[in-house]
């Protein structure tokens, strides 16, 4: 899909709608049609089938998903709120009040940075991963002790 975020998509289909009434039909047969075909799945079969095209598809999502990643990571600083550490591959994103995991549930990956884009959450802070582990169960930071 070419939209980037779920907002763009709503609002393009809104526009089609507008545009032309028949839009929802047309594309409940065309998701039939591809659902015939074999869906997702065939797709990604057909793709893994062309390595040259695979490798290009998979640095193409992994760029995306590593800007993406970095747009966050600057949106909330860009460092480990406890050492100050500020390699990007150390970061890691920690759920202060540990709600993550219903959040994540029903949101991938890429939907769920995009919302921490959008909504700056007060419940989200940076640790880099030596500090989210020691305190994942409650325990304080020996940095801080
Ligand atoms: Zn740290
Ligand atoms: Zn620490």
């Amino acid at each position: 899909m070419p939209y980037k975020n779920p907002e763009d998509r709503r609002a393009n289909y809104q526009r089609r709608i507008r545009e032309d009434p028949d839009y929802p039909e047309q594309r409940r047969k065309w998701q039939a049609a591809y659902r015939a075909r074999g869906g997702k799945r065939r797709e990604y079969e057909r793709l893994k089938a062309d390595p040259t095209r695979f490798a290009a598809d998979r640095e193409q999502k992994k760029g995306y998903r590593d800007r993406l990643r970095d747009k966050v990571l600057k949106a909330y600083g860009h460092r480990c709120v406890c050492c100050g550490e500020k390699e990007r591959d150390f970061l890691a994103l920690d759920h202060i009040d540990r709600s993550g995991s219903e959040q994540r549930e029903d949101m991938s990956q890429i939907g769920f940075h995009h919302w921490l884009l959008k909504e700056k959450r007060s419940n989200i802070r940076i640790l880099c991963h030596n500090c989210n582990m020691a305190t994942r169960f409650g325990s304080p930071c020996p940095h801080q002790t």
